[in-house]
């Protein structure tokens, strides 16, 4: 546990050590599969899912459309943000589930795949589609220039441009 914790807190030292951190949460990810395959033979089975803990991905949701303040992007060890002219998403491929970027969102716009906003689950399909087609970005940028006026607005997927 004390490696681990030493290993953690290196990682989060800065972006240098992004391949790192992907080999760090691909072992934890490893232990959770040994774990869950030790439990076959315990009465906890049926409350865990394997595949589900090899899956997890973060995903930003409706609030950051018309928005996009970038913070998220500088935090992230793998590079798996893509932007849009309005949006970012974040490619479930590539997301190792580290959950820096979620903090660090002026409009709390990303969520885990497995707590997502009520009536906000098609962003999961909207992240993935899109951030096959857009470009990556890697470094913060000025916010658009009428994002404080958009950030408390709700139902604005019509306001999306792809
Ligand atoms: S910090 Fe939030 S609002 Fe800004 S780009 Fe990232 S997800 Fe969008
Ligand atoms: S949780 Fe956020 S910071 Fe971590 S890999 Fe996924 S998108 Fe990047």
């Amino acid at each position: 546990m004390l490696l681990l914790q030493t290993a953690t807190s290196t990682i989060r030292s800065g972006r240098s050590e992004g391949k790192l951190l992907r080999v760090f949460l691909n072992l934890r990810r490893m232990l959770v599969v040994y774990n869950d395959v030790g439990s076959l033979f315990s009465d906890s089975l049926l409350e865990r899912d394997p595949i589900r803990s090899l899956s997890m991905t973060y995903v930003v949701t409706e609030a950051c459309i018309r928005c996009k303040y970038t913070d998220c992007v500088e935090v992230c060890p793998v590079d798996c943000f893509h932007e849009g002219p309005n949006f970012l998403v974040i490619d479930p491929e590539e997301c190792i589930d580290c959950s820096l970027c979620e903090p660090e969102c002026p409009v709390n716009a990303i969520y885990p795949d497995d707590d997502m906003p009520v009536g906000q689950d098609n962003y999961l399909e909207l992240n993935a589609e899109l951030s096959q087609v857009w470009p990556v970005i890697t470094e913060m940028k000025p916010a658009l220039s009428d994002a404080d006026e958009w950030k408390d607005v709700t139902d604005k997927l019509d306001e999306l441009k792809r």
